[in-house]
């Protein structure tokens, strides 16, 4: 899954360059210190040159592209920066827009890199010895005895760090094969965890809901809707049992509160006392950022 940021400086209607828009508020990371690489791709494609404009903080390459738009048009992808422009944008003007719109770029290619970097490194997980979070510990994966079926050497639901989880797979089995029976296992273990925490707080709190199953939005970690039925993503698994429980009483108090009002809150501290903790650490983790591993 590759990063796609992209922000319009010009309207795409108005012949004429307008005041661009503001650019969605920047993840904030430590820009400032660190130097970004742009590096020339080993080949570009027809049409482009590699460009290098002096900001403020460091030099930035990119890759431009002409077109026949009306706007310049700025894309982080896999490979940098993109800029796409009209030929009738001069060099220096495009350079203006680099060095005015910097801290954007950089902010998102520092995101699209890190987010490269996590993949490369999700590669060495799906195999023999690698390790995968399950319920807020590290279990290690054991590739080798395609005989035996798959089977998890620990408490199924309190697990510690360094236990193992056995596939019927042999020591050679491509990375994406392993993948797919680890998530068919979390998705599994998932099922069968969140139906327990979830008639648990159903009895605690008198509240009955329709259905409820798994999803896996990459948006959202759970939600209800008014007819009652429920949706918790399976990723949520990989956390420790208090974050799962928060979002599980937190989807149960929407039965109740349609909308996050004080009541609603109110009636989730009812159910789950102390739920803060676990709220504010969830609040620092994008689903999106979950199906690397
Ligand atoms: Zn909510």
């Amino acid at each position: 899954m590759s990063l796609f940021e992209q922000l319009e400086l010009f309207s795409e209607v108005s012949a004429a360059p307008v005041i661009p828009s503001k650019p969605r508020a920047p993840i904030k990371l430590a820009t400032d210190v660190a130097v970004i690489p742009t590096v020339r791709p080993l080949s570009l494609a027809a049409g482009t040159r590699w460009r290098e404009v002096r900001a403020s903080t460091q030099t930035i390459g990119f890759v431009l592209q002409r077109s026949r738009r009306k706007s310049i048009g700025l894309t982080i992808n896999d490979d940098g920066l993109l800029i796409t422009a009209p030929s009738w944008v001069g060099l220096s003007q495009i350079d203006d827009v680099v060095i005015e719109k910097s801290r954007w770029i950089l902010d998102k290619l520092s995101v699209s890199q890190a987010r490269q970097a996590q993949m490369a490194m999700a590669h060495t997980r799906w195999q023999d010895g690698g390790d995968i979070p399950y319920l807020g510990n590290r279990i290690i994966l054991r590739l080798g005895q395609a005989q035996a079926p798959t089977q998890f050497l620990g408490s199924a639901f309190a697990p510690v760090d360094g236990d193992t989880l056995r596939l019927a797979l042999p020591i050679t089995a491509e990375h994406g094969r392993v993948r797919d029976i680890v998530h068919a296992w979390l998705q599994h273990q998932a099922q069968a965890w969140f139906d327990l925490r979830l008639q648990h707080f159903l009895s605690i709190s008198q509240l009955q809901i329709k259905r409820w199953r798994l999803s896996s939005a990459a948006t959202r970690w759970g939600s209800c809707n008014s007819d009652g039925n429920i949706m918790l993503n399976w990723r949520l698994i990989h956390f420790e049992r208090d974050i799962i429980d928060y979002v599980v009483v937190h989807e149960i108090a929407h039965l109740r509160e349609m909308n996050h009002s004080k009541n609603f809150w109110r009636e989730v501290g009812r159910i789950l006392p102390g739920f803060e903790r676990a709220r504010n650490i969830l609040r620092q983790q994008d689903p999106a950022c979950l199906p690397l591993l």
